[in-house]
């Protein structure tokens, strides 16, 4: 997202230069820098005995991964456990950075976990119409559709992580 218009002020950005950074919006009211960004997101890959979580959400079509928008001050792995928790309505444990991917139909920098589940009866929120476990073979083909959801199991399967 490139800012137009300060979000504190409402005014018309300007561009100035701020050292290797080159041009950036920047709102001489505020003397504040607004640099485009990209939202970040979390999406996990939920573990448990060698299946994959995964879940079809009411708006979308087809199964996917759990996934969400950190929020201001979150850090990323707390974003992971919460949207794990709100979704399937279990614990995520230990959650693992795998790798990050450009989402470029959301601007979304999706940032890849897995975690593991020791519970596996799910509790779902009212935005997931069903959720089930699945070997990483079914997975692997149920994900065929999605974009950044079957790149984070392929890394993760391949152990690139490492
Ligand atoms: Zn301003």
């Amino acid at each position: 997202m490139v800012f137009r218009f300060c979000p504190e002020c409402g005014e018309a950005l300007i561009m100035r230069r701020i050292g290797d950074e080159g041009l950036v919006p920047f709102c001489e009211g505020c003397d504040m820098p607004y640099f485009p960004i990209s939202y970040p997101c979390v999406i996990c890959l939920v573990v448990r005995n060698g299946k994959v979580a995964l879940i079809k959400e009411k708006k979308a079509e087809g199964l996917t991964l759990v996934a969400g928008y950190v929020r201001a001050g979150e850090r990323a792995e707390e974003a992971a456990r919460r949207e794990v928790g709100e979704e399937l309505g279990i614990e995520a444990e230990k959650p693992r950075f795998i790798k990050s991917y450009y989402y470029q139909e959301g601007d979304n920098l999706m940032l890849g976990f897995v975690c593991a589940a020791y519970r596996g009866e799910f509790a779902l929120s009212e935005e997931v119409e069903e959720a089930g476990w699945f070997s990483f073979e079914e997975a692997k083909r149920l994900l065929e559709g999605t974009k950044v959801a079957r790149f984070l199991l392929e890394d993760y399967l391949k152990g690139e992580n490492y």
